[in-house]
């Protein structure tokens, strides 16, 4: 399948890109790595007038932590760095983690993090993780430039909080704390497919061992990536152990709201999705405690 007719811009600047997209009008878009955009327009769901493409422009990539231990990712940063890059491995392991998850190889060398979370599919690795971490979403456009929390930028399925000709520039992800307990799960039917349901999961410890902090979300649960509040709060300010486990997963059971498919039912997402629940905690503990056993 071939796109249809579009015209090609290769801005070497922000400003360039915004001023061309800006020219464009509403039918232009950004072109990342193109694993989502360059399909669809093969397969006519997308027929966009012109593509500024935002390879060229050095400054939307990279990866650093700041003095404040937050971690800086250029939106343009592949996912491939983002799963071998040893900053990304101590600075948030959890990301460092998920990144594997997505798509193969070869599409992760191309595919990256602003392309996804501006892509929103709701069964996508990264726009969990972003929500997960309470990550900041930064980015620019007509309006000037402004910092989206992740718990505000996922609206629909493949819906963002980005308005027209906004691109995202970075992501800040807050510090991690060394001793956190975290671990990511999911199931798909092959790999390298879309997740059917995952869950990212992480915990703090107080010093007399109980929760002091959680964060269970869910990615293939709803229309956006989902937190799971109530599952959260169960765990919070107890001691970590199966029977609170099994507690926060079915809280968090009744907290999805998949949809039916044909690679799955609701109802076999929602049943899985408690177990990853439970495994991904237990998961968790055990990186902390290694004399627990599940
Ligand atoms: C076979 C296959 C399997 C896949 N499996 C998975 C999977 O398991 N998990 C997963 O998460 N993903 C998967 N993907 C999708 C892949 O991760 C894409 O790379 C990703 O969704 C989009 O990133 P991209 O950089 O390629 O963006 P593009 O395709 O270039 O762009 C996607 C959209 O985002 C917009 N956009 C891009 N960058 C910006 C920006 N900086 N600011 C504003 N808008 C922007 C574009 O205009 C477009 O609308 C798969 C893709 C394929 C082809």
């Amino acid at each position: 399948m071939k796109p249809p007719k579009f015209d090609y811009f290769a801005p070497d600047s922000i400003e360039s890109a915004l001023t061309l997209i800006a020219e464009h009008g509403d039918d232009a878009r950004y072109l990342a790595g193109g694993q989502s955009l360059v399909p669809m327009m093969n397969f006519r769901v997308a027929a966009p007038s012109a593509l500024i493409d935002l390879n060229g422009i050095a400054t939307l990539r990279g990866i650093k932590v700041d003095k404040n231990s937050r971690l800086h990712i250029g939106a343009m940063t592949r996912t491939r760095e983002i799963e071998m890059d040893s900053t990304i491995a101590s600075a948030n392991p959890l990301l460092h983690a998920a990144a594997p998850h997505i798509a193969h190889i070869q599409i992760r060398n191309r595919g990256t993090i602003g392309g996804s979370l501006a892509h929103a599919d709701p069964a996508a690795e990264m726009p969990g993780i972003v929500l997960a971490c309470n990550a900041e979403i930064n980015s620019i456009g007509p309006a000037g430039p402004r910092s989206i929390a992740a718990g505000d930028f996922f609206e629909g399925i493949y819906s963002t909080a980005l308005q027209d000709g906004e691109m995202i520039t970075e992501i800040v992800f807050p510090p991690w704390p060394a001793a956190r307990c975290w671990a990511f799960q999911e199931i798909s039917r092959r790999e390298g497919d879309f997740a059917m349901i995952g869950i990212a999961a992480w915990f703090d410890l107080n010093e007399t061992g109980e929760i002091s902090a959680a964060s269970l979300t869910a990615i293939g649960a709803g229309d956006t990536p989902l937190r799971l509040p109530a599952a959260e709060e169960i765990l919070s300010g107890q001691p970590p152990g199966d029977v609170l486990f099994a507690e926060a997963a079915q809280a968090a059971v009744n907290e999805l709201d998949p949809g039916s498919d044909l690679h799955a039912s609701a109802e076999y997402r929602r049943e899985v999705g408690g177990v990853l629940v439970e495994r991904a905690l237990k998961t968790a503990l055990q990186r902390e405690a290694p004399g627990y056993t599940a």
